[in-house]
């Protein structure tokens, strides 16, 4: 995952007429650049691109985006192959999650191990079966990675739910926890063995849910969440905002075994 600030710096420091430039000639027309469009065939040109906006539109076929979604046309690359095209072409470098475990010594602060986790993406959550010293890390790719604490082998991969944010372990009964905030689910994954996991149940819970506390001799689980309010537009000055919560709507969820 690209952070959204990095994608933001990339965009800003691009052009887009020079990306559309560089693969066909644009004509300047007033404001803007015109061409044929390269996505539909056409004697007049209905392809522009404007700078001031750094977006292209085609009248023609009702191609449009910005410098991102051409290039992704255009050489039918993935959103992220596109960012990392541009970023090479004005010269961001991307620092990547790299989805890897690593283990430090809490004492010296020495790094001991550091173990990609792949196919895992983007890493949230994270409990510890301390009994059979197995490591389970809720990704942001709907995956619960099950991994060796001691050397970093994956063990397992189990399907979850979507917007993970906590993982937990309860060793009275041998369940690891996913608390979902994305689609409002709590993933139950039964520990068979150290080698055999499965998924026993997606408890539906409620959007956001996704802060979680487990407590281990009640086996209780507690996950917290509100009612949201329509996500505002965009402002330069927040250029993410997040849903308002409704007032008076926070609830603490209860879930017993
Ligand atoms: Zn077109």
């Amino acid at each position: 995952m690209i952070p959204n600030e990095v994608i933001e710096q990339i965009a800003a420091a691009n052009d887009i007429v020079e990306v559309v430039g560089s693969y066909f000639r644009l004509k300047r027309a007033g404001t803007v650049f015109k061409a044929n469009c390269p996505f539909h065939n056409e004697r007049t040109p209905s392809f522009t691109v404007n700078p001031q906006r750094q977006i292209f539109k085609c009248f023609g076929c009702g191609a449009g985006g910005d410098a991102f979604k051409f290039l992704m046309l255009t050489e039918g690359l993935t959103y992220p192959e596109a960012i990392k095209k541009i970023a090479v072409r004005v010269g961001v470098t991307i620092e990547e999650d790299k989805s890897e475990a690593v283990t430090l010594d809490t004492a010296t602060l020495k790094l001991l191990h550091r173990w990609p986790m792949a196919p895992c993406e983007a890493p949230s959550g994270l409990a510890i079966d301390r009994a059979h010293r197995r490591l389970f890390a809720g990704c942001h790719n709907n995956m619960m990675v099950v991994l060796d604490a001691d050397n970093g082998k994956i063990v397992a991969t189990l399907p979850i739910g979507a917007g993970v944010d906590a993982n937990g372990f309860d060793p009275g009964t041998q369940f690891a926890f996913s608390s979902n905030g994305g689609d409002g689910t709590l993933t139950v994954v039964h520990e068979e063995s150290p080698e055999q996991f499965t998924v026993v149940e997606n408890i539906q819970t409620q959007k956001g849910a996704r802060t979680m506390a487990l407590d281990e001799r009640t086996h209780d689980i507690y996950l917290v969440t509100a009612n949201f309010g329509p996500l505002p537009a965009s402002t330069p000055e927040q250029p993410h905002p997040r849903p308002p919560i409704v007032s008076g709507s926070v609830v603490v969820l209860v879930y017993g075994r």
